[in-house]
Protein backbone atom coordinates (compact mmCIF):
# COMPACT_ATOMS: atom_id res chain seq x y z
CA UNK A 1 0.00 0.00 0.00
CA UNK A 2 2.80 2.41 1.35
CA UNK A 3 4.49 1.56 -2.29
CA UNK A 4 1.47 2.24 -4.04
CA UNK A 5 1.14 5.41 -3.01
CA UNK A 6 4.79 6.41 -3.39
CA UNK A 7 4.92 5.58 -6.96
CA UNK A 8 1.44 7.84 -7.35
CA UNK A 9 3.07 10.54 -5.51
CA UNK A 10 5.99 10.36 -8.18
CA UNK A 11 4.01 10.73 -10.89
CA UNK A 12 1.87 13.49 -10.04
CA UNK A 13 4.78 15.82 -8.93
CA UNK A 14 6.92 14.39 -12.37
CA UNK A 15 4.12 14.75 -14.52
CA UNK A 16 3.03 17.94 -13.04
CA UNK A 17 6.97 19.37 -13.10
CA UNK A 18 6.76 18.35 -16.69
CA UNK A 19 3.68 20.52 -17.46
CA UNK A 20 5.55 23.25 -16.23
CA UNK A 21 8.45 22.97 -17.77
CA UNK A 22 6.19 22.48 -21.03
CA UNK A 23 5.12 25.87 -20.36
CA UNK A 24 8.53 27.13 -20.41
CA UNK A 25 9.47 25.52 -23.34
CA UNK A 26 6.63 26.86 -24.96
CA UNK A 27 7.06 30.20 -24.33
CA UNK A 28 3.33 30.54 -21.94
CA UNK A 29 2.57 33.90 -21.61
CA UNK A 30 2.49 33.80 -18.16
CA UNK A 31 6.07 32.07 -17.57
CA UNK A 32 7.25 34.59 -20.58
CA UNK A 33 6.41 37.66 -18.27
CA UNK A 34 7.70 36.56 -15.19
CA UNK A 35 10.98 36.17 -16.43
CA UNK A 36 11.20 38.92 -18.58
CA UNK A 37 10.12 40.87 -15.06
CA UNK A 38 13.11 39.47 -13.01
CA UNK A 39 15.28 40.20 -15.59
CA UNK A 40 15.86 36.38 -17.20
CA UNK A 41 13.98 35.92 -20.15
CA UNK A 42 14.88 33.77 -21.92
CA UNK A 43 17.73 31.87 -20.42
CA UNK A 44 16.74 31.79 -17.12
CA UNK A 45 13.20 30.54 -18.41
CA UNK A 46 15.13 27.53 -20.37
CA UNK A 47 17.38 27.09 -17.65
CA UNK A 48 15.28 26.67 -14.93
CA UNK A 49 12.79 24.39 -17.42
CA UNK A 50 15.90 22.31 -18.32
CA UNK A 51 16.13 21.96 -14.34
CA UNK A 52 12.51 20.92 -13.94
CA UNK A 53 12.99 18.10 -16.56
CA UNK A 54 15.91 16.48 -14.49
CA UNK A 55 14.03 16.67 -11.45
CA UNK A 56 11.19 14.61 -13.01
CA UNK A 57 13.48 11.91 -14.39
CA UNK A 58 15.08 11.91 -11.01
CA UNK A 59 11.89 11.72 -9.12
CA UNK A 60 10.62 8.81 -11.69
CA UNK A 61 13.70 6.63 -10.77
CA UNK A 62 13.57 4.96 -7.01
CA UNK A 63 17.01 5.06 -6.29
CA UNK A 64 17.10 9.35 -7.12
CA UNK A 65 13.55 9.97 -6.04
CA UNK A 66 14.91 11.66 -2.97
CA UNK A 67 17.59 14.28 -4.80
CA UNK A 68 14.79 14.58 -7.27
CA UNK A 69 12.16 15.83 -4.60
CA UNK A 70 15.23 18.09 -3.06
CA UNK A 71 15.61 19.20 -6.38
CA UNK A 72 12.39 20.28 -7.11
CA UNK A 73 11.33 21.33 -3.36
CA UNK A 74 14.05 23.53 -4.15
CA UNK A 75 12.89 24.97 -7.52
CA UNK A 76 9.39 25.28 -6.50
CA UNK A 77 10.21 27.54 -3.36
CA UNK A 78 11.75 30.11 -5.70
CA UNK A 79 8.62 29.98 -7.59
CA UNK A 80 6.74 29.99 -4.71
CA UNK A 81 8.24 33.06 -3.06
CA UNK A 82 7.81 34.96 -6.56
CA UNK A 83 3.82 33.86 -6.50
CA UNK A 84 3.54 35.45 -2.88
CA UNK A 85 5.74 38.80 -3.75
CA UNK A 86 3.69 41.82 -6.06
CA UNK A 87 4.92 39.96 -8.94
CA UNK A 88 3.12 36.95 -8.97
CA UNK A 89 -0.18 38.61 -7.73
CA UNK A 90 0.47 41.24 -11.20
CA UNK A 91 1.80 37.97 -13.47
CA UNK A 92 -0.84 35.23 -12.13
CA UNK A 93 -4.05 35.50 -13.69
CA UNK A 94 -5.73 32.44 -13.48
CA UNK A 95 -3.26 31.44 -11.19
CA UNK A 96 -2.77 28.02 -12.69
CA UNK A 97 1.36 27.83 -12.18
CA UNK A 98 0.56 28.79 -8.78
CA UNK A 99 -1.71 25.75 -7.90
CA UNK A 100 1.05 23.59 -9.67
CA UNK A 101 3.73 25.40 -7.82
CA UNK A 102 2.09 24.02 -4.58
CA UNK A 103 1.37 20.76 -5.55
CA UNK A 104 4.55 19.85 -6.78
CA UNK A 105 6.37 21.68 -3.30
CA UNK A 106 4.03 19.70 -1.56
CA UNK A 107 4.36 16.09 -2.91
CA UNK A 108 8.24 17.00 -3.28
CA UNK A 109 8.14 17.66 1.03
CA UNK A 110 6.10 14.49 1.29
CA UNK A 111 8.75 12.39 -1.10
CA UNK A 112 11.73 13.95 0.60
CA UNK A 113 10.63 12.73 4.00
CA UNK A 114 9.58 8.96 2.68
CA UNK A 115 13.36 8.91 1.10
CA UNK A 116 15.17 10.01 4.20
CA UNK A 117 17.20 7.70 4.49
CA UNK A 118 18.15 7.72 0.75
CA UNK A 119 19.31 11.61 1.24
CA UNK A 120 21.14 10.83 4.21
CA UNK A 121 22.96 8.14 2.70
CA UNK A 122 24.15 10.13 -0.31
CA UNK A 123 24.96 13.22 2.11
CA UNK A 124 27.32 10.63 4.46
CA UNK A 125 29.11 9.65 1.50
CA UNK A 126 29.85 12.94 -0.18
CA UNK A 127 30.83 13.54 3.25
CA UNK A 128 32.74 10.86 3.96
CA UNK A 129 36.61 11.06 4.81
CA UNK A 130 39.06 11.47 1.64
CA UNK A 131 35.56 12.73 -0.78
CA UNK A 132 36.39 16.07 0.07
CA UNK A 133 36.38 17.60 -3.74
CA UNK A 134 32.48 16.59 -3.92
CA UNK A 135 31.79 18.10 -0.75
CA UNK A 136 33.97 21.33 -1.83
CA UNK A 137 31.90 21.27 -5.32
CA UNK A 138 28.69 21.04 -3.33
CA UNK A 139 29.51 24.00 -0.95
CA UNK A 140 30.71 25.66 -3.95
CA UNK A 141 27.38 25.00 -6.00
CA UNK A 142 25.40 25.64 -2.78
CA UNK A 143 27.09 29.51 -2.18
CA UNK A 144 26.36 29.93 -6.14
CA UNK A 145 23.11 29.83 -6.14
CA UNK A 146 22.69 32.38 -3.27
CA UNK A 147 24.34 34.65 -5.21
CA UNK A 148 22.58 34.07 -7.92
CA UNK A 149 18.73 34.47 -5.92
CA UNK A 150 20.99 37.32 -3.82
CA UNK A 151 21.29 38.75 -7.96
CA UNK A 152 18.10 38.60 -8.79
CA UNK A 153 16.47 40.33 -5.51
CA UNK A 154 18.84 43.51 -6.10
CA UNK A 155 17.70 43.64 -9.77
CA UNK A 156 14.28 43.74 -9.07
CA UNK A 157 14.65 46.32 -5.79
CA UNK A 158 16.54 48.34 -8.37
CA UNK A 159 14.25 48.41 -11.28
CA UNK A 160 10.96 49.59 -8.86
CA UNK A 161 9.42 51.96 -10.80
CA UNK A 162 7.69 54.68 -8.65
CA UNK A 163 6.08 56.37 -11.12
CA UNK A 164 3.86 53.56 -11.95
CA UNK A 165 0.16 53.28 -10.89
CA UNK A 166 -2.89 52.31 -12.18
CA UNK A 167 -4.91 54.71 -10.26
CA UNK A 168 -3.41 57.90 -10.13
CA UNK A 169 -4.22 59.61 -13.48
CA UNK A 170 -2.07 62.66 -13.15
CA UNK A 171 0.64 64.13 -15.90
CA UNK A 172 3.95 63.16 -15.29
CA UNK A 173 6.85 65.47 -16.37
CA UNK A 174 10.21 64.46 -14.99
CA UNK A 175 13.88 64.41 -16.67
CA UNK A 176 15.34 61.37 -18.56
CA UNK A 177 17.62 60.67 -15.74
CA UNK A 178 15.07 59.76 -13.33
CA UNK A 179 13.23 58.04 -16.06
CA UNK A 180 16.67 55.67 -16.07
CA UNK A 181 16.02 55.69 -12.96
CA UNK A 182 12.90 54.15 -12.94
CA UNK A 183 12.78 52.31 -16.02
CA UNK A 184 14.69 48.93 -17.25
CA UNK A 185 16.79 49.39 -20.31
CA UNK A 186 14.85 48.20 -22.73
CA UNK A 187 11.82 50.33 -21.23
CA UNK A 188 13.81 53.13 -21.37
CA UNK A 189 14.90 52.49 -24.68
CA UNK A 190 11.41 52.92 -26.16
CA UNK A 191 9.87 55.04 -24.24
CA UNK A 192 12.50 57.91 -24.17
CA UNK A 193 14.55 57.37 -26.82
CA UNK A 194 11.85 56.24 -29.30
CA UNK A 195 13.40 52.87 -29.97
CA UNK A 196 11.60 50.46 -31.96
CA UNK A 197 11.86 46.37 -31.13
CA UNK A 198 12.00 44.16 -33.78
CA UNK A 199 9.04 42.80 -35.54
CA UNK A 200 7.57 39.35 -34.36
CA UNK A 201 10.04 39.40 -31.06
CA UNK A 202 7.84 40.97 -28.91
CA UNK A 203 5.40 39.70 -26.30
CA UNK A 204 1.67 40.62 -27.32
CA UNK A 205 2.32 40.94 -31.45
CA UNK A 206 -0.18 37.77 -31.41
CA UNK A 207 -1.65 37.85 -27.62
CA UNK A 208 -5.56 38.08 -28.32
CA UNK A 209 -6.37 37.27 -24.34
CA UNK A 210 -8.92 39.25 -23.02
CA UNK A 211 -8.07 42.64 -20.96
CA UNK A 212 -6.35 45.69 -20.67
CA UNK A 213 -2.92 46.97 -21.82
CA UNK A 214 -1.45 49.78 -19.94
CA UNK A 215 1.94 51.89 -20.33
CA UNK A 216 4.68 50.02 -18.98
CA UNK A 217 6.13 53.45 -17.70
CA UNK A 218 3.81 54.46 -15.85
CA UNK A 219 0.38 52.40 -15.86
CA UNK A 220 -1.35 54.71 -17.74
CA UNK A 221 -4.59 52.36 -19.64
CA UNK A 222 -3.95 52.61 -22.49
CA UNK A 223 -5.93 49.75 -24.73
CA UNK A 224 -8.37 47.35 -24.35
CA UNK A 225 -8.43 43.74 -26.16
CA UNK A 226 -11.22 44.82 -27.60
CA UNK A 227 -9.62 47.51 -29.55
CA UNK A 228 -7.20 45.00 -30.57
CA UNK A 229 -6.81 43.49 -34.14
CA UNK A 230 -4.92 40.47 -36.13
CA UNK A 231 -2.04 42.51 -37.77
CA UNK A 232 0.34 40.78 -39.87
CA UNK A 233 2.88 43.56 -39.34
CA UNK A 234 4.65 41.95 -36.48
CA UNK A 235 3.45 44.54 -33.72
CA UNK A 236 0.65 44.44 -31.64
CA UNK A 237 -1.86 46.54 -33.70
CA UNK A 238 -4.96 48.19 -31.97
CA UNK A 239 -8.08 50.48 -34.15
CA UNK A 240 -8.31 52.72 -31.00
CA UNK A 241 -6.98 53.68 -27.38
CA UNK A 242 -9.61 53.83 -24.39
CA UNK A 243 -10.49 57.41 -24.58
CA UNK A 244 -8.99 60.12 -26.65
CA UNK A 245 -6.67 61.23 -24.40
CA UNK A 246 -5.18 57.77 -23.11
CA UNK A 247 -2.38 59.06 -25.68
CA UNK A 248 -1.47 61.69 -27.89
CA UNK A 249 0.72 62.22 -31.10
CA UNK A 250 3.43 64.59 -32.28
CA UNK A 251 4.92 64.65 -36.40
CA UNK A 252 7.91 62.47 -36.53
CA UNK A 253 10.29 62.92 -39.51
CA UNK A 254 12.54 60.96 -38.41
CA UNK A 255 14.47 58.25 -40.49
CA UNK A 256 13.13 60.48 -43.84
CA UNK A 257 9.43 59.45 -43.34
CA UNK A 258 6.67 61.35 -41.73
CA UNK A 259 4.98 59.49 -39.45
CA UNK A 260 2.48 60.22 -36.36
CA UNK A 261 4.36 59.31 -33.12
CA UNK A 262 2.02 57.83 -30.71
CA UNK A 263 2.40 58.58 -26.83
CA UNK A 264 0.97 57.80 -23.79
CA UNK A 265 -1.28 60.28 -22.13
CA UNK A 266 -0.29 60.45 -18.50
CA UNK A 267 3.92 60.15 -19.10
CA UNK A 268 4.75 60.80 -22.74
CA UNK A 269 6.44 57.39 -23.17
CA UNK A 270 6.70 56.86 -26.87
CA UNK A 271 4.71 54.14 -27.73
CA UNK A 272 4.58 53.61 -31.90
CA UNK A 273 3.04 55.13 -34.61
CA UNK A 274 -0.27 55.65 -36.06
CA UNK A 275 -1.11 54.36 -39.76
CA UNK A 276 -4.12 54.88 -42.23
CA UNK A 277 -4.83 51.43 -42.94
CA UNK A 278 -6.81 49.89 -39.89
CA UNK A 279 -10.16 48.05 -39.85
CA UNK A 280 -13.12 49.42 -39.40
CA UNK A 281 -14.99 51.51 -37.39
CA UNK A 282 -11.76 54.00 -37.55
CA UNK A 283 -9.44 52.63 -40.41
CA UNK A 284 -6.91 53.36 -38.06
CA UNK A 285 -3.93 51.01 -36.99
CA UNK A 286 -1.70 51.98 -33.94
CA UNK A 287 1.22 50.33 -34.14
CA UNK A 288 2.57 49.78 -30.67
CA UNK A 289 5.96 47.77 -29.35
CA UNK A 290 5.02 45.05 -27.12
CA UNK A 291 7.63 46.70 -24.53
CA UNK A 292 6.16 49.94 -23.84
CA UNK A 293 3.08 47.89 -22.49
CA UNK A 294 1.40 45.52 -19.84
CA UNK A 295 -0.61 43.58 -20.05
CA UNK A 296 -3.60 43.03 -17.17
CA UNK A 297 -5.63 40.15 -18.02
CA UNK A 298 -9.76 40.41 -17.27
ZN1 LIG B 1 2.81 56.30 -19.58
Amino acid sequence: MNKIFIWILRIVTAVILLQTLYFKFTAHPQSVEIFTRIGLEPYGRIGIGVLELIAAVLILIPATSGAGAMLAAGLMSGALFFHFTSLGIVVDGDSILFIYAVIVFVSSLILLFLHRNQLIAMISRIFKPGNLSSAVLIIFTFLFSNCTTAQNNKYMSDNQNKYYSKTDTSKITVSNDEWKKNLDEKVYNIAREKGTERAFTGQYWNHYEAGLYRCKACGNALFRSDGKFESSCGWPSFFEPITPQSVKYAEDKAYGMERVEVMCGRCDAHLGHIFDDGPPPTYKRYCINSVIIDFEKK
